[in-house]
């Protein structure tokens, strides 16, 4: 065992998933309907695109919560990274966003409900595995980290 992880996954390669969003829908909430239904348990997600608006979400370390943020206007989105993994017994979508607005500015942070689709590509990266990891409360840190 390394000093440097406490858990090691290890599985293998699965369905190779890709989907383009519609205009208006809400970007967190597509991504998890998307993993809902196709039964994705566990994996890798990336998607690009633009949004109408934003809504993401900085953890406070010291406090043990996040501070959320409104971005009203359209943006870039340059990078979107996530995974899936189990949750209270069902698909989960962890995801964190970088965006560009229009005045060449970067910023982005943790995904919540509240991104509007302008245009959305996303790929999911299947793991197959007989037991996907479980996101259970972590109270180092007061996140829900795989146990
Ligand atoms: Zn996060």
């Amino acid at each position: 065992m390394s000093d440097f992880y406490v858990k090691k996954i290890e599985g293998k390669s699965g369905r190779q998933l890709a989907f383009r969003l519609s205009y208006g829908c809400d970007l967190l909430e597509a991504l998890q309907k998307i993993v809902e239904e196709n039964d994705v348990r566990f994996g890798s997600i990336n998607f690009l695109g633009a949004v109408q608006k934003a809504k993401v979400a900085y953890y406070l370390q010291d406090k043990k919560r996040f501070v959320e943020f409104d971005i009203d206007k359209p943006m870039e989105i340059l990078s979107g990274l996530g995974n899936v993994s189990i949750k209270d017994g069902k698909p989960f979508v962890h995801a964190h966003v970088t965006f560009l607005d229009s005045e060449g500015t970067v910023l982005g942070g943790h995904l919540l409900p509240g991104n509007i689709v302008f245009a959305g590509e996303v790929f999911i990266e299947e793991i197959e595995l007989p037991a996907p990891p479980k996101r259970e409360y972590d109270p180092v840190t007061g996140l829900f980290l795989w146990e």
